[in-house]
């Protein structure tokens, strides 16, 4: 059974923890992703938020050593399903520009997922009076958040008409 969380700076561990497992199944979900796209824009989107997922985990792993504590010991079902839920629509898809549509809502699903769980972060982070973590949780959740409005763009601006019947 998982441990009994007494306290907001044990929620604070545990919430970051949770995030630090998402990022480790995004960072091994993405090249999959990177494979399957058919869109050159798409591909290259999805490789730079590859490098800055990695930068993200960086970021946690400073918090973790400055609180000197690990960053294991959570599975974030949340992500888990989110990417499965991905890979079928993916498997589902019979054409290319339509499993590339069908990418960007899985992985706009994600973003928004992370969004959340990093703004909760760094508000438990702010009421914690860890101001520097909070700036970095919240320069991820930025990052997030720039990833997702790439991805709207690149949808909105040929994919979604391209995957239409011709
Ligand atoms: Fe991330
Ligand atoms: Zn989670
Ligand atoms: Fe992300």
């Amino acid at each position: 059974m998982a441990d009994k969380v007494k306290n907001l700076d044990e929620l604070f561990v545990d919430t970051l923890k949770d995030l630090y497992d998402a990022e480790q199944q995004i960072v091994k979900a993405l090249p999959k992703m990177i494979d399957q796209a058919n869109s050159s824009d798409l591909k290259q989107s999805f490789k730079e938020h590859l490098d800055v997922t990695h930068r993200q985990i960086d970021r946690l792993d400073q918090i973790f050593k400055e609180l000197k504590t690990t960053s294991k010991g959570k599975r974030c079902v949340g992500m888990e399903g989110l990417i499965k839920e991905g890979d079928e629509v993916m498997k589902e898809a019979a054409d290319p520009m339509v499993r590339d549509a069908a990418l960007i809502g899985a992985a706009q699903k994600v973003e928004h997922y992370e969004i959340a769980g990093y703004g909760t972060a760094r508000a438990y982070a702010q009421a914690l009076g860890h101001q520097n973590f909070a700036k970095m949780l919240d320069q991820t959740a930025d990052e997030e958040g720039q990833a997702d409005k790439k991805l709207t763009m690149i949808a909105e601006g040929h994919i979604n008409a391209k995957a239409k019947t011709k």
